[in-house]
């Protein structure tokens, strides 16, 4: 936790280090923290129901936040590649709440530039108007929170739809002509889930064949949250189990032609998301709204968790305490455990000389070089010439390999 306190932009003595000048490519994500009721394992910064004085308010200072990133010239030359709208639930904007959205910050950016923007959606709230309308925003890929298709793990998670709900969003035919992709998003690993409820769950996703992306997380059970409270009485798989059923999600991708691209995530090729892709490359991204995160290196830092907070912190426009809840600067060290940490997840892997260039450091050693070969050959590793890259196994082990090859 830095020691600066500090609003966004108009704080120049902060932005004087970060090489913002020489960046072409650019992530933007915008937060909604609004849902329609507080899942039970959710650890998110989302608030449930939400008054639309306060939500128009907020989408009002959204757009205040891009103004102040706009005015201050710290964007630079800098192209907007990838544009992610999540939360909280997205899809829980009305029609009328998109459009002041739309007004307040997406008819200002340059989209010429923007290869893929996803919205997330959760099935209770989705509509096929809404879709019309971030369409014609500009959005290319919807992805929809399903978590489970089974009516009483739902339930436990404290869900606000129904499987059938999910399955009818899924299968809409008329999304076909407005999206490039539709993603799905599951929990495994959830109270008392088996294998075979998982599989029905998988075999009910996979069949929609306008699904072109999966992403499967394992439960955390996170403290807080309802589920952290209760932890000792849920019925939680085995590990044994949770790694079945991590291993039944990649056979079932796999027979559906999804590559594992990320310990997490599957998709068709060409539809990987290339927002994601970019956090995990370490590339530089803004995060607009409370809570939102943003990385341009060598800084990070996250807006201030609270919608009152950030509302006034924004419109004031000056110097103030507490309108950034965490700020960093990462060494070229951090930077190196970070690439080696989110390297072995996925399938960019790590480059040796991409590594060394963005941090200094040798990537191979001639101590790690024999740890490095030690995980080739027992499967967990790929190497070609000067790239290292996790198998669909060693994305599994990827914690355990980057715990031992930390410097
Ligand atoms: S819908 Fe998503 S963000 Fe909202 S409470 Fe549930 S898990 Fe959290």
């Amino acid at each position: 936790m830095g020691t600066l306190f500090y609003l966004f932009i108009p704080a120049l003595f902060v932005w004087r280090d970060v090489y913002f000048f020489g960046m072409t490519n650019l992530s933007l994500y915008i937060h909604i923290p609004f849902c329609l009721q507080k899942c039970r394992y959710c650890d998110f910064y989302s608030v449930p129901g939400g008054d639309p004085l306060v939500i128009s308010r907020y989408i009002d200072a959204i757009g205040r936040e891009w103004g102040i990133y706009e005015d201050s010239g710290v964007l630079g030359n800098a192209a907007i590649n990838t544009v992610y709208v999540g939360g909280g639930t997205p899809s829980a904007l009305d029609l009328d709440m998109w459009g002041r959205l739309e007004e307040a910050l997406f008819s200002r950016i340059n989209k010429s530039t923007i290869r893929e923007w996803s919205v997330e959606c959760n099935p209770e709230s989705f509509t096929i108007e809404k879709g019309r309308m971030y369409a014609k925003s500009g959005a290319t890929r919807l992805t929809f929170g399903v978590q489970s298709l089974n009516a009483r793990e739902l339930s436990v998670c404290g869900r606000a739809h129904s499987a059938e709900k999910a399955i009818e969003a899924l299968g809409d035919e008329r999304l076909d002509g407005l999206f490039d992709s539709i993603g799905a998003d599951i929990i495994y690993a959830l109270p008392g889930q088996t294998a075979d409820t998982l599989d029905n769950t998988l075999s009910a996703i996979l069949s929609i064949p306008r699904v072109k992306h999966l992403s499967a997380y394992e439960l955390t059970v996170a403290d807080g949250t309802p589920f952290g409270r209760h932890k000792k009485m849920l019925p939680l798989p085995s590990e044994e189990s949770a790694a079945e059923m991590y291993e039944l999600i990649g056979n079932r991708c796999t027979e559906r032609g999804m590559g594992q691209y990320e310990v997490s995530n599957y998709a068709l090729a060409g539809f990987e998301s290339i927002h994601n892709r970019a956090y995990w490359s370490h590339k530089p991204y803004i995060g607009l709204g409370a809570s939102a995160h943003s990385y341009i290196h060598p800084k990070r830092w996250s807006n201030a968790a609270g919608i009152e907070r950030y509302i006034s912190a924004v419109s004031t426009g000056t110097l103030i305490n507490n309108a950034v809840d965490f700020e960093e600067t990462l060494t070229p060290l951090e930077l190196s455990r970070e690439i080696i940490f989110l390297g072995l997840r996925g399938i960019d892997g790590i480059d040796e000389d991409d590594f060394a260039a963005r941090t200094g450091i040798s990537f191979c050693p001639e101590g790690r070089k024999e740890i490095l070969r030690g995980y080739v050959g027992s499967g967990l590793l790929k190497n070609s010439d000067k790239k290292w890259t996790p198998t669909p196994r060693g994305m599994l082990f990827a914690d355990m390999m980057a715990r031992e090859l930390m410097l």
